[in-house]
């Protein structure tokens, strides 16, 4: 029996991989809260002589494991689940202190948080833990200088113990779902908990608006009832970038978006950016925004290990052949529909090494909304009206390509030319 042409491509030529898990469909649904975790409700830098003190007011006690991690140099704090109720721009450039740069918090694996903390200079943790004082509970964690040396040698430690205990974040904590004879594509909103990715100078966040935006997508895509779509992320949570491509695998995905959104720190550049993967980056622009969101694993604290998936067979470069080809096929179309929906960067059709497009088999493409430092995208990625519009049309370019792939498929051979 033949096979639909849009399954993900390797299956045509061996077993499809196992069974469908992290499923979503349209259950959209968030996981019903079960006990409140403890709160943080504000959050602070102190310098006490030459000490960093980082200071969270919580509604309650937490048991903080915190260590230090070098490339760049950062402190790991894990926590208990905690719900983070503190203005997402605390934390962006504590004033005063020497050896705390930034910091930020977030859910990092279901039941799980975490605080990182970008040191601006070599420190060694005093202390971590919770106290309660008259004023309520604080989680304290206390910063000393040191040497380099001190440092280098103290992250080298933690990181042989975290390889031996650390816990793998999030296997998406997904029911199996049913196959399905429709065709599956992957919506995958990019960062996550405690990995903000961009933020907006009034404290917008990329993992909210692309968030947003995967689920109005998803909802247009199941409501057209021919494709079945599935959220690699149904909330606020941390997914390493190799986990992403894995559920597209899991989930036999014909079809892999990724959606992200950008800032820049100086210069004006706008609108949205459609990217396949290349060895070599298309342009030097691209080849930034791929280093900086294939960051975002060690933004959460994660040192990412490289992707073992190489095989250098004929069949397996076919395959990346083709997926490759559809990939293209695919952001070309996207591109088409979105110049009616909302601003496309005038260089809108790039490639570089993003991780998370890597898949030999499943066709894939992150598409970049727009930028968070234009005052205009901004404007247009916040709005309901704009990101109604702009999931439209996204989801329009997904049937398109299906239509465009069935139609190629049921097409007979082009008759030999005439001599
Ligand atoms: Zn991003």
């Amino acid at each position: 029996m033949p096979q639909p042409p849009f399954r993900r491509i390797s299956s045509l030529y061996g077993p499809a991989a196992g069974a469908i898990v992290a499923g979503l469909g349209l259950g959209l649904a968030l996981a019903a809260e079960t006990a409140a975790p403890v709160q943080a409700v504000a959050s602070r830098v102190e310098t006490v002589a030459d000490h960093a003190r980082l200071v969270f007011q919580m509604t309650g006690p937490v048991k903080p494991a915190a260590r230090l991690v070098a490339n760049p140099a950062r402190v790991i704090v894990d926590l208990p689940e905690v719900a983070f109720r503190i203005d997402p721009h605390e934390g962006r450039a504590p004033a005063g202190s020497k050896l705390v740069k930034s910091y930020r918090y977030g859910q990092f694996a279901p039941g799980r948080s975490r605080v990182v903390v970008d040191l601006a200079g070599p420190a060694r943790i005093a202390r971590a833990e919770t106290e309660t004082a008259s004023d309520g509970t604080r989680l304290v964690i206390d910063l000393a200088p040191t040497s380099e040396a001190h440092f280098n040698a103290a992250a080298a430690e933690s990181a042989a113990e975290a390889a031996r205990s650390e816990p793998v974040p999030a296997q998406s904590a997904a029911e199996p779902s049913a196959a399905s004879d429709k065709p599956v594509v992957v919506i995958d909103p990019g960062h996550g908990g405690v990995d903000m990715g961009a933020t907006g100078k009034h404290g917008e966040q990329e993992k909210a608006i692309v968030f947003e935006f995967a689920k109005a997508l998803a909802a247009k895509v199941e409501a057209g009832g021919r494709l079945k779509a599935v959220l690699t992320r149904a909330e606020d949570v941390f997914l390493p970038l190799n986990e992403r491509v894995r559920i597209a695998h899991q989930n036999n995905a014909a079809l892999f978006l990724s959606i992200h959104a950008d800032t820049l720190a100086e210069g004006h550049v706008e609108g949205a950016t459609v990217y396949t993967v290349s060895t070599k980056a298309s342009d030097a622009e691209a080849a930034r925004i791929a280093e900086k969101e294939n960051l975002a694993d060690k933004a959460a604290g994660l040192d990412s290990k490289e992707d073992v998936e190489q095989v250098g067979d004929i069949l397996f470069e076919l395959t990346q052949r083709e997926t490759r080809a559809f990939s293209a096929q695919f952001s070309q179309t996207l591109i088409c529909r979105w110049k009616e929906a909302g601003r496309l960067n005038k260089n809108p059709a790039r490639a570089a090494g993003f991780v998370v497009l890597k898949s030999y088999d499943v066709p894939s493409v992150l598409l970049e909304l727009g930028y968070l430092s234009s005052e205009k995208d901004l404007a247009r990625l916040t709005s309901p009206d704009w990101r109604d519009r702009a999931a439209g049309k996204t989801a329009e370019a997904i049937e398109a390509f299906f239509a465009a792939r069935l139609r190629e498929a049921r097409a007979p051979a082009a008759p030999p030319r005439p001599q």
